[in-house]
């Protein structure tokens, strides 16, 4: 069970709350983009070939990424919608 004063918390609940989020690849949001951080613990998202995560969850039209691990951290405080 998650902690209200997890670190990686700051204040998402404003924003991210109920929200549906998308499992899929790693896409970036613009093309002048380039990469994308977990909203939570600030791993990097990028697109392949580079070093970084390339799957994760994102809200319609990939603007905030969340990480496999912060999203099963978080679903249940967060009552997040899923879709696959
Ligand atoms: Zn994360």
């Amino acid at each position: 069970m998650i902690e209200q004063n997890d670190w990686r918390l700051t204040n998402q609940l404003k924003y991210l709350k109920g929200l549906t989020f998308y499992r899929k690849t790693y896409t970036k949001y613009r093309d002048d983009w380039d990469h994308d951080h977990c909203e939570f613990c600030w791993a990097k998202f990028m697109e392949q070939p580079h070093d970084a995560l390339h799957e994760g969850f994102a809200t319609e039209g990939n603007y905030r990424w969340i990480c496999k691990e912060c999203f099963e951290d978080f679903k249940d405080m967060f009552e997040w919608n899923v879709v696959s």
